[in-house]
């Protein structure tokens, strides 16, 4: 597969922070829009696609593990800023016209669905867009490896991962002027320049399965369905 070939099923990992904008912290509601809006035309391009949400601009359990909260219980509460964002994101999404379902990996039925493997085969096969909450319902995992863990157990031929930069670079491009983008990667390759292209444990559900993951910005409108398309800057990780 290239990257510009049409994807089937794709897994997308937002972070709590895309969902902030320009707030310190929250929810953003152009920011939430303009998402909702390119997950739609991503649906309507035909491809099936579940989200997975962060919930970093609300509460991370390191953060609150460093304040003393013992680490389980901080990311009890970090799973839950991550149901926050679900609820806000379905509601977005619906607000667009296009069909959606939050899933929680941590049952919490007056506010949503309970996640399971079949019930988001299910609404993914009805078009609707999957978001799933609650990462993979355990502490000390992040979203980012629910993205993968979903991805591989819901069979998606490609994770993208939404970042605030256009790909990975040899080095933090914020930081030293001369790092250069990678158009291209092989898992192994990012392991072997120890590029941090999602966290270790999420990487390596990636790789194990070969599923492939594309590292594109989430901060231009349309970014998901341009990167999906293969237009736009992006570092592609394949197997
Ligand atoms: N979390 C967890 N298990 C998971 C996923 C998330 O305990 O499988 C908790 C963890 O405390 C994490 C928080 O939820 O810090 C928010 O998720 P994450 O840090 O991945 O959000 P993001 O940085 O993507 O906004």
């Amino acid at each position: 597969r290239s990257k510009a070939e049409p994807w089937r099923r794709i897994v997308v990992k937002l972070s709590g922070e895309a969902l902030m904008g320009g707030e310190s912290h929250g929810l953003d509601s152009s920011t939430l829009t303009r998402i909702a809006i390119d997950l739609s035309d991503a649906a309507a391009l035909g491809v099936e696609v579940a989200v997975v949400v962060g919930g970093g601009n609300f509460f991370r359990g390191i953060a609150g593990a460093d304040k003393g909260i013992e680490r389980a219980r901080a990311d009890s509460i970090g799973m839950l800023a991550t149901v926050m964002n679900a609820l806000a994101l379905e509601f977005a999404i619906e607000k667009q016209g296009q069909s959606a379902r939050a899933l929680s990996a941590v049952p919490m039925p007056s506010l949503c669905e309970a996640y399971s493997r079949q019930a988001a085969l299910h609404h993914l096969a009805k078009g609707r867009i999957v978001v799933l909450a609650g990462g993979t319902g355990n502490p000390f995992f992040t979203t980012d490896t629910g993205a993968a863990l979903r991805g591989a157990e819901l069979s998606c031929d490609l994770i993208m991962k939404a970042t605030k930069v256009d790909g990975v670079y040899s080095a933090d491009p914020k930081r030293d002027p001369t790092a250069t983008r990678y158009e291209k990667l092989t898992h192994d390759e990012a392991i072997a320049k120890n590029l941090a292209v999602m966290d270790t444990a999420a990487f390596a559900l990636a790789r194990e399965n070969r599923i492939p993951i594309l590292v594109f910005s989430i901060l231009d409108a349309g970014a998901i369905c341009a990167a999906l398309q293969g237009k736009g800057r992006a570092t592609f990780v394949s197997p």
